[in-house]
């Protein structure tokens, strides 16, 4: 698009996985788009996570906009490398209970046709070495899950939108006033190049609630989670291919909610007081260099109470991750390389997601929660069909 064009059929607000895919999928049924993020590049969620494409986690209905964006995401890496590793997701089962919940939701996703399979702990010890003798009774695959790196899929994504004729991305520019005017029309007006306008505007703006509507925000049921990541040393010897999740994960993702036994499973239930306290489940992540993510932690705040947040990474979390780690996987090395805090911002809303229309032509959406990666390409695209009335 014309560079000095400041007239679209779209603004985008905000440049992570929801507006990215928001301006995609317009382009892609023909509008042009203006795509307006504060940074130079977003440095919120959308880089600060595991990148695992896991819709195996997820209630029946995200699951299916989790599958759709798989399919977004296999057919883009065809046109550019998003770094997409299809090696598929595996959950470890560490005692009898939980491997019950594997083969229940095995047999949930046989009646929903998603392909998953149970496999025998001699079978996962084949596929990780490395895993510990003692920990694994059991594990269920989904072969046809995703991965990607986080820190570099949304950049390739903007560069591969910028070559679009339909796509103007204005990186660096933040939105400090969105209205409907008198003739329909929507305007932005941005800290940098005046102002911008089109006939609809649709803002995903994560954990930002304070620049736009803050009022719509701060009355909705918006919860800012903060976050705990690690990353440990690589080496050539340790192989964990695709996403690895493991026992407390599942005690903790919605999918196992629908398997019959969920309900005792959770009532006989012990768990460690810390990990309880933090929300700590136990996830692994192999990047390309050799490097493993291992996370992660919940905090919990109400939007405009996020202050209450810590802002210095706890060192006692991180000593949780290690120690739990090491029951899990028998790793030559554990030194961390890097330890960070990430935030999305989440909705008690049944619906999952935040989404309110103002004056017609404004879409607020945000409050994914953290299903941002997975269904967030899917979800995206429903809501440009929705919006567009098609
Ligand atoms: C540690 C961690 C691990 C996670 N792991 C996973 C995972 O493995 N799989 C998964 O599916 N999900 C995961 N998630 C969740 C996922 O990352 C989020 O759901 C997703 O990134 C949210 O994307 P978003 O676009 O809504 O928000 P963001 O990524 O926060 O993007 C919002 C953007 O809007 C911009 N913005 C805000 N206001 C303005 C304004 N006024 N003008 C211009 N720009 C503005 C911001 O600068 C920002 O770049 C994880 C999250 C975290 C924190």
């Amino acid at each position: 698009m014309n560079l000095n064009a400041k007239q679209a059929d779209l603004l985008v607000i905000g440049g992570g996985i929801l507006g990215t895919f928001h301006a995609y999928h317009a382009i892609e049924k023909g509008l042009r788009v203006i795509h307006l993020e504060r940074h130079q590049a977003p440095i919120g969620a959308t880089v600060r996570n595991f990148g695992q494409i896991v819709p195996s986690g997820m209630n029946t209905f995200w699951q299916q906009l989790g599958r759709e964006s798989l399919r977004i995401y296999k057919d883009l890496q065809t046109e550019v490398d998003l770094t997409v590793k299809e090696e598929g997701s595996i959950y470890l089962a560490s005692n009898a209970e939980e491997l019950g919940l594997l083969e229940e939701l095995s047999q949930i996703n046989e009646q929903n046709a998603y392909l998953s399979k149970m496999l025998t702990k001699e079978q996962c010890h084949a596929r990780f070495p490395s895993l510990n003798e003692s920990y694994c009774v059991g594990g269920l695959f989904f072969p046809e899950e995703i991965s990607v790196n986080p820190r570099v899929m949304i950049h390739r994504l903007h560069r591969h939108l910028q070559e679009h004729p339909l796509y103007l991305g204005c990186f660096g520019e933040e939105v400090n006033e969105l209205e409907v005017q008198a003739d329909g029309t929507v305007q932005a007006t941005t800290t940098k190049n005046g102002a911008y306008t089109a006939q609809k505007s649709i803002v995903c703006g994560g954990t930002e609630i304070r620049t736009l509507f803050p009022q719509t925000f701060l009355s909705s049921n918006l919860e800012i989670v903060q976050l705990q990541m690690m990353r440990i040393a690589g080496d050539k010897t340790v192989s964990l291919p695709g996403n690895v999740l493991t026992g407390l994960t599942i005690r903790r993702y919605e999918s196992f909610q629908d398997c019959p036994s969920w309900g005792e499973t959770i009532d006989n239930w012990d768990p460690d007081p810390f990990q309880k306290e933090f929300g700590i489940h136990i996830l692994f992540k192999q990047e390309s260099d050799g490097s493993i993510l291992l996370g992660d932690s919940h905090e919990y705040a109400k939007a405009g109470d996020e202050g209450i947040l810590p802002f210095t990474n706890r060192s006692d979390i991180n000593r949780f991750f290690i120690d739990e780690g090491k029951q899990i996987f028998n790793l030559p090395r554990w030194d961390v390389t890097e330890t960070w805090l990430g935030r999305y911002s989440q909705t008690s809303d049944p619906r999952g997601v935040v989404s309110e229309t103002i004056d017609d032509h404004i879409h607020l959406i945000t409050g994914i929660g953290g299903k941002g990666m997975t269904a967030g390409p899917g979800f995206a695209k429903a809501q440009i069909k929705e919006i567009f009335n098609d």
